[in-house]
This record gives C-alpha cells, sequence and structure tokens, in this order.
C-alpha cells in the first residue's frame, strides 16, 4: 500500500552519496524514462538513470552543494526530456534530490491552453478555468521548488459584451482572440513551459504570472500587458479599442491555493472596475486596505501585531511658545501594517476599545514609551518629557498604576517625565480611574486633558480633578485666524488654565499668526505642523532634537521635512 502510495508521486525523489551511488529512491511516477529500471535505481549510479551529459552535472552538483552546504536547483535539456531538479544536503555526504519532469502536461496540447507563440487563431482553441487551475497548480508547484512566488491576472477585456450585441459574437471573439494575442506577446518568458494564458469567462483572459521576486515584479510585468492592450486593435480592416482592467493576486501574500488566489483575483477586478474605467490594475492587497474587514479579522491581526512588535510609535514635539524651546513630545500610535499600509489609529482603536485589546494596547504605548524616554535621555535629552494618550477603558483598569511604575522601573527613568493624556468625558464617567491619577501624581506624573473645549467637563470637577494642564483642542486653533468665537473660546480656555494654577498647550499650530496670537494671549506651550510634524524617535532626535539644541531656530526649518 505504502510503495504504491510512493509509486504514484510524480515527482522523484533521491539520495545521493557524494560517489554518485543513489542509497534509495521515492516516487517518480511522471518522470520519463524511468520506468524500465525502476527495481534497480538504489544501489546503482545516478549515470544509469539519465544520459551522461545530464548525470555528470548532476554529480558536479551534488560534490559542490556538499561543499558549499547550500541548497541549489537547475534544469536540464536533453532532447525530449526536460528535467528541473532540486538539491539539498542530507547530514554528512548525502544530498536529497527532487527531480521534475517539466515535459509532463506541460507541452501536451491537450489541457485546452492558449501557448506562447501559438496559433491564436480559432475559438475552438480558447481555453476555459478548469485548464486555467490546473496550469497555475503547476506554477504554484515549481514556484515551491524555487522558492518564488506566482500571480495570477485576471484581464477584463472591456467593450466585448457591447461589440457581441451591437455586431455579432464572431466579431466579438476576434476581438477577444486579438486581445489574448497581444497579452501571449507581451508576457514575460518564463523559465517554465506551463501555459500561462486562458479564457476564464466570456471577457475575461487569465494570466499566471511566474518567476516573481517581489510584487515589483508583477506590477512591471502585468504594467507592460496592461500598455500594450491599451492600442487598437484591427480585425477584418477595422480598427477597434479595448478597454482592458485587470485584478491582481499574488501567491504568498494574497493566498496559496489556486481557487483562493482566483477566486480574489476576481474579487479584486470588480473592486478596481468600480472605481472607473481609468483604473487599469488593481492589487488583491490594495483593495483589503479600503474593504471593510470584519471585526475578527482586525481583531486577530491587531493581537498579532501587539505580540510581533508590528506597532510602532512616532512623537510630536511640544514647544514653549515665548522660546521655541522643545520641552514634550507627544507618543502617537502608529499600525503600518505589512499588507495593508498605515491603518489609521481612527479604524483600529475603536475595535481595540470593542474587543477588549485597549488595555493590551495601552500597556504596549507605556512600555515603549519608557524605553524611548531612556534612549533619550542617552542622547543626551535627560529631562525631555513623553506625553502619552491614555484609552478610556485603560483607565478604568486597575492596572494604570503599576503599570507606569513597572514600565518606567525596566526602563530605568524616572516615572515623573511622564504625562498622561485623557478627555474630558474620563474625567466626568471615570471615577475608579482618577484614584490612580492621584496615585501616579504623587509619583510625578503629569496629568492633562487632551481636546480641551470639545466635552463638557463641569468647572467643579476640574477644580477637584487631579490636573497639571490642559491641551485645546486643534478645531479652535485653526479657526483663531478667521473665526472670532473661536478666538473667544481659545481667550477663555487659556484663563480657565491660568485660573486653575494649569500648564496651557495649543494644539494644531499650523501658521505663524495663530502662534503669535497664542503667545499674546499667555498661552504657554504649543503643538502642531508649523513646529514639527510627529515623526519617527529616531528621526527626532538625529535631525529635530539634535538641531533644536544648537538653534531653536532651526525647529521651524525642521518642520518642512
Ligand atoms: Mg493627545
Ligand atoms: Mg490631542
Amino acid at each position: 500500500m505504502e510503495a504504491d502510495i510512493a509509486r504514484s508521486l510524480p515527482d522523484l525523489a533521491l539520495i545521493v552519496r557524494r560517489d554518485g551511488i543513489v542509497l534509495s529512491c521515492l516516487g517518480g511516477n511522471a518522470v520519463r524514462g524511468l520506468d524500465a529500471i525502476e527495481q534497480q535505481i538504489p544501489g546503482s549510479h545516478i549515470n544509469a538513470l539519465w544520459p551522461e551529459s545530464i548525470s555528470g552535472h548532476v554529480l558536479q552538483t551534488v560534490r559542490r552543494i556538499l561543499k558549499t552546504r547550500k541548497p541549489a536547483q537547475q534544469r536540464y535539456q536533453e532532447s525530449e526530456l526536460s528535467l528541473e531538479m532540486r538539491f539539498q544536503v542530507q547530514g554528512f555526504d548525502r544530498v536529497l534530490i527532487v527531480c521534475r519532469d517539466l515535459g509532463q502536461g506541460a507541452t501536451s496540447n491537450d489541457s485546452g491552453l492558449y501557448e506562447k507563440n501559438a496559433a491564436l487563431g480559432t475559438s475552438a482553441m480558447l481555453p476555459h478555468r478548469d485548464g486555467f487551475e490546473k496550469s497555475l497548480r503547476m506554477a504554484l508547484d515549481m514556484a515551491a521548488l524555487r522558492e518564488d512566488s506566482v500571480g495570477v491576472a485576471l484581464i477584463h477585456i472591456g467593450g466585448y459584451i457591447t461589440y457581441k450585441r451591437v455586431f455579432d459574437s464572431a466579431l466579438a471573439n476576434k476581438l477577444l482572440e486579438a486581445a489574448a494575442k497581444v497579452v501571449a506577446e507581451h508576457l514575460p518568458e518564463g523559465r517554465s513551459n506551463v501555459p500561462r494564458l486562458a479564457r476564464v469567462s466570456d471577457d475575461v483572459i487569465g494570466v499566471v504570472l511566474t518567476d516573481l521576486r517581489s510584487r515589483a515584479d508583477a506590477d512591471g510585468a502585468i504594467g507592460a500587458i496592461m500598455k500594450a492592450l491599451k492600442f487598437p486593435v484591427e480585425i477584418d480592416g477595422q480598427i477597434f479599442q479595448l478597454a482592458p482592467q485587470a485584478g491582481v493576486t499574488l501567491s504568498g501574500t494574497d493566498g496559496e491555493r489556486a481557487v483562493e488566489l482566483i477566486e480574489r483575483a476576481l474579487a479584486t477586478l470588480d473592486a478596481g472596475r468600480r472605481q472607473g474605467e481609468d483604473r487599469l490594475v488593481t492589487f488583491y492587497s490594495d483593495t483589503l486596505r479600503i474593504a471593510s474587514l470584519t471585526r475578527l479579522d482586525w481583531q486577530q491581526e491587531l493581537t498579532q501585531a501587539i505580540q510581533k512588535d508590528e506597532l510602532e510609535l512616532h512623537y510630536q514635539p511640544r514647544l514653549t511658545l515665548a522660546t521655541r524651546e522643545i520641552v514634550a513630545v507627544e507618543a502617537l500610535l502608529r499600525w503600518n501594517h505589512k499588507v495593508r499600509g498605515l491603518v489609521p489609529t481612527s479604524e483600529f482603536l475603536p475595535i481595540a476599545e470593542l474587543s477588549g485589546l485597549s488595555v493590551q494596547l495601552g500597556r504596549w504605548v507605556l512600555r515603549r514609551a519608557c524605553r524611548d524616554l531612556a534612549i533619550l535621555a542617552e542622547r543626551g535629552f535627560p529631562s525631555m518629557r513623553v506625553s502619552v494618550n491614555v484609552g478610556r477603558q485603560y483607565l478604568s483598569a486597575e492596572s494604570l498604576a503599576e503599570d507606569v511604575a513597572s514600565a518606567a522601573r525596566e526602563a530605568g527613568i524616572e516615572p515623573s517625565l511622564l504625562d498622561l493624556e485623557i478627555t474630558e468625558q474620563m474625567l466626568s464617567t471615570g471615577h475608579s480611574g482618577l484614584a490612580a491619577l492621584h496615585q501616579l501624581r504623587g509619583k510625578g506624573v503629569r496629568v492633562f486633558i487632551d481636546d480641551f473645549g470639545t466635552g463638557y467637563v463641569s468647572l467643579g470637577k476640574m477644580r477637584s480633578s487631579p490636573l497639571d494642564g490642559i491641551l485645546i483642542d486643534r478645531s479652535f486653533v485653526e479657526e483663531v485666524g478667521h473665526d472670532h468665537e473661536a478666538r473667544a473660546v481659545c481667550r477663555a480656555a487659556i484663563a480657565l488654565g491660568h485660573a486653575f494654577g494649569l500648564r496651557i498647550v495649543a494644539e494644531g499650530i499650523e501658521t505663524e499668526a495663530q502662534a503669535q496670537f497664542l503667545v499674546a494671549e499667555q498661552c504657554h506651550e504649543g503643538q502642531g505642523h508649523l513646529f514639527c510634524p510627529a515623526t519617527p524617535l529616531a528621526n527626532l532626535i538625529d535631525r529635530i532634537l539634535v538641531g533644536a539644541k544648537d538653534a531653536p531656530a532651526s525647529v521651524q526649518r525642521a518642520a518642512g521635512r
């Protein structure tokens, strides 16, 4: 039974010694020219398996990789025979060779697929989705051997349906054949001769892109094809303009199985077509960014991001307005997803709240901010403060005070270098959290109200709360130039801050005029793009803080960078 299974495997696996003697072998059902000697392979020399021109090279490769200990792959061509072999060292002096017959299936015409350079004359030759799937599976197998990737491009030929309705289906089919011919001519040369072109539905041509090392490879290949398809085609002396659009998936990042890759390429094509005719190529990873994933997907991804440390903090400087000296930096969470790109906090923070991840997230931010404070101190900025935004759930969690203490201890920094930002709403509702804030202030941590002016904290509450400062919301600051009500709110907030003895910070300062107004109103500090946008820690230290140390005015110049 096991022997039957082993024999039925298409690829041939051999363990070969340095001297070329085959110690054992498995499978090889689809490798031609071996049947006659199947029983005698173990114990024989590889010379007996293939012609000298191949076996000589195989032996050379075996000896070479026993020296280098690095895997290798080779392709051999000998009259009718086309073989791909992968070599891998096994133990001290043995090599595993996996041999695949590329001729099998790859050159036969019964699959009903187009082949590059084949005559693309009649619709009888047009293939269908089953053949495409089979072909894709072969390409995926080969890519696994070579450790590269395969792409699926589904190209919709716009206009086909109209031509079919207005003229006749014969003309419409000729149009599609012409398009297929253009695609075949512009398909990059592949290392394998798997058929790579098929008609997967009435007006969609499927293309298997092989030998891909990166998304850029796929981009280049499909880009060239689409560019060629935009040229008018001539059929029976008449000129036609095609309107092609493509959806692309890549093995590895967008799916592993053939069916999966085709289905997703179809969905991607649809998403691209919904964006209008100008959208030539859409990659699956791009549509993911706009697609609304289920909460469970996000939750899972976010949990992983926290565990795998895929999140980062960017820092936006806060300055004393009168002197333009940087006194603190606000830590802002960034999630740069490897496929989706930068995920806005407005998308993932609500998910974190809903799924109970916000405490974990808050803890991660605290720990990272403390670690970065230690780095700042080490790089010559020992009194730089870091301001951390604390979410509602984290404030009510029992552990906040303890977490701050342990994060500071672990990083070896003073907790008094930390500012915490909470919202007005949290002040009016977060009873359990207030105790933690009192405790933390006892250790020198400062507490600020974020987005001040947008909530509804009572004056009584403000007076009795453990507070050190307020951050006036950017929506008022942005308008001070032309809105007298915004100016009035800013003035009132500043006056209130002074009355309570609080530190007053204005957020979102974008122009010099806004800064001047705030200085005149005796606002203490400010942050905003006028001075500097949020930036990664390394950039903050090397390009902003170091420059600002020498000449405070350079902070302004840094803003443009
Ligand atoms: Mg904030
Ligand atoms: Mg804010």
